[in-house]
């Protein structure tokens, strides 16, 4: 078992596709580990992107992911963090394989529906960020 971290952005929050997009995890096997709804201040935002900090469209990433509640969250199952990217599909939706939450929900490359972590490493500090103790078990 892995357990990986995932958000429901705020555009798919805002579109009222979060139910539609926790069903899609759910029946691709994830046990919903811990969830909680919140609205990011720009700085937990730049936080959590801090990865990012030095790419051109981090400000107005941040700007999005604190625009509105977003869902947080520790999913679970075999090779989490693969699958989830799976079935996440491309960051551009225009290049994301059909099926998948980012070809049916996703805006555009910023406003792409759904995160998830893209790593052992970022998962454990991702967990951790949002839920502290659930990085370790
Ligand atoms: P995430 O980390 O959110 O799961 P990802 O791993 O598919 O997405 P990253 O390269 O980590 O993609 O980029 C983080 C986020 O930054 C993207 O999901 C998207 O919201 C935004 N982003 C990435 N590239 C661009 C870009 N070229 N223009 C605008 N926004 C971008
Ligand atoms: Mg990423």
């Amino acid at each position: 078992m892995e357990r990986t971290f995932s958000i429901v952005k705020p555009d798919a929050v805002k579109a009222g596709n979060t139910g539609a997009i926790l069903s899609r995890i759910e029946k691709a096997g994830f046990r919903i580990v811990a969830l909680r709804m919140r609205h990011l201040t720009r700085a937990e935002a730049e936080g959590f992107y801090h990865v990012h900090a030095a790419r051109p469209f981090f400000g107005d990433l941040c700007t999005f992911m604190s625009s509105g509640p977003c869902v947080t969250m520790v999913l679970e199952r075999d090779n989490a963090i693969a699958h989830l990217r799976d079935i996440m599909g491309a960051t551009n939706p225009a290049n994301a394989a059909a099926g998948t939450i980012r070809k049916d929900f996703a805006a555009s490359i910023e406003a792409n529906a759904i995160h998830g972590s893209d790593a052992p490493e970022t998962a454990k500090f991702e967990i951790g960020y949002f839920f502290a103790g659930l990085e370790t078990r």
